[in-house]
Parts: structure tokens; sequence; C-alpha cells
């Protein structure tokens, strides 16, 4: 079962991309948000600013709260090397549905790991289920109101050491963390929107890990 406007977005990637080719994947998804369905992807704008932050980063080890329809994971994840360890969260099953017929049809599928549920109850969880320690990128794009005790849950969790990098979207006051703001537009629209980044400049704490 896909959500109407959703399984839409999905049948236009299958009919206008070309499968294994992801950058045609990110232009269908766009044509179709730009002509026929508005959707919450990232977006050709900001996404243009978020593949900046993300080569200027290089990261090894990448965390996306809030997958959608794996616009961004595709996005994202087809400029770093396959060793890159990529984990997505999605609460969403019916979203996640989609991306991960989404993220097939890019070939992305070895590429990225898409977890389902609540960030809430699996950043904790990161060094347990995937043995991840540290996150040198990390992409906020899920509801707003999870942004400030998501930030401090990863800080908690010692999941940001030196040199992490966080970008957020749809961000037009800072939310106290940050370093650099990049004034945008929201996606598919003229409507003024931004993201916000912050490096980290100091050790994480380990929780004793
Ligand atoms: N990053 C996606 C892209 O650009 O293609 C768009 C993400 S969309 C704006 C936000 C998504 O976050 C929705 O699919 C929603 O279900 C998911 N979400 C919201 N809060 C969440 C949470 N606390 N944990 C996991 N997923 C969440
Ligand atoms: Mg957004």
């Amino acid at each position: 079962r896909l959500p109407a406007g959703d399984g839409r977005l999905l049948q236009a990637v299958c009919i206008n991309a070309v499968r294994g080719n992801p950058d045609s994947v990110i232009a269908a998804i766009d044509h179709f948000c730009q002509n026929q369905e508005w959707a919450m992807n990232v977006g050709d704008e900001k996404g243009a600013i978020l593949d900046s932050v993300v080569m200027e980063t290089s990261p090894s080890t990448v965390l996306e709260l809030g997958t959608y329809c794996g616009y961004s994971a595709v996005r994202i994840m087809r400029l770093l090397p396959p060793a890159t360890r990529f984990i997505t969260l999605e609460m969403n099953p019916d979203y996640a549905a989609v991306a991960r017929q989404v993220i097939q049809h890019a070939g992305l599928q070895d590429k990225v790991c898409l977890v389902e549920g609540k960030s809430a109850d699996l950043i904790p969880k990161m060094a347990d289920m995937f043995g991840i320690r540290t996150f040198d990128f990390v992409f906020f794009d899920h509801w707003k109101d999870c942004y400030l005790p998501d930030i401090r849950l990863l800080e908690d969790c010692g999941l940001l050491d030196q040199g992490s990098v966080v970008l957020a979207d749809n961000v037009l006051s800072s939310l106290r963390f940050s370093s650099r703001f990049y004034r945008s537009h929201l996606e598919y629209t003229r409507v003024l929107d931004g993201l916000e980044s912050r490096t980290q400049t100091g050790p994480g704490s380990h929780c004793g890990r």
C-alpha cells in the first residue's frame, strides 16, 4: 500500500529515470515536483547546498533523520564511495516502502541502510545495532520539534565528535548551534527557507563507550 502522491512520485521515477543512474532519479523527482505535485524532498536548490556540504565534509559515516521517499539519501550517497556507512531513519512505513524502491531504482540499495522507526528510539541504538561510534555528517530533515531533542540525544550518546558536521533543513532562525546559515527557498517554491550547519569543535562525550 503506497500513499497516493508518493506512489505517483515512485511511478514517475520508474517511468522516467534510468535504472542504476542516481542523477536521473533525482532529475525525475525534481521534474515531477516542479510540474505535477509538490513533495517535501529537500529539492534541487537546497539539494545543491547539501551536495556542497557533503563534498566539503567527505564523511565516512553519515546519519540522515527523515528519509521520506529517498530523494536526499540518493542525493547524498551518489557523491560518496561505497565504503561510506550511510544510515537513514524513517518512522512512516509507507514512506519507507517508497524510499526502498526509489533507492533500488538508483542502484544504491547496497550503500544505503534504511531503518524504520523513530529517531528518539533508534539514535541510542546506533552503537549496538551498527557498531557506529560517531557520525562525521548528520542531516536533520525530519519533524522540526525533534531537532533540538535529537541533537541533544546525539551529543548525550557521544555520536558527535570533533569535526562532525550537522546540517539542518528548514531553518529560518538560529537553532542556537549555528556556525553557518545558507539562505535558500522551500523546495520547489519561492518561499524563503534555509539550511544551518554546525561543525563540532571539541571532542564528543562517549558515555563510557
Ligand atoms: N530528507 C527527505 C528528502 O529530502 O528526500 C525529506 C524528509 S521529510 C521532510 C521528513 C520525514 O521525516 C517524513 O517522511 C517523516 O515521516 C519523517 N520523520 C519525522 N519525524 C521523524 C522521527 N522522529 N524519526 C524518524 N522519521 C521521522
Ligand atoms: Mg526539509
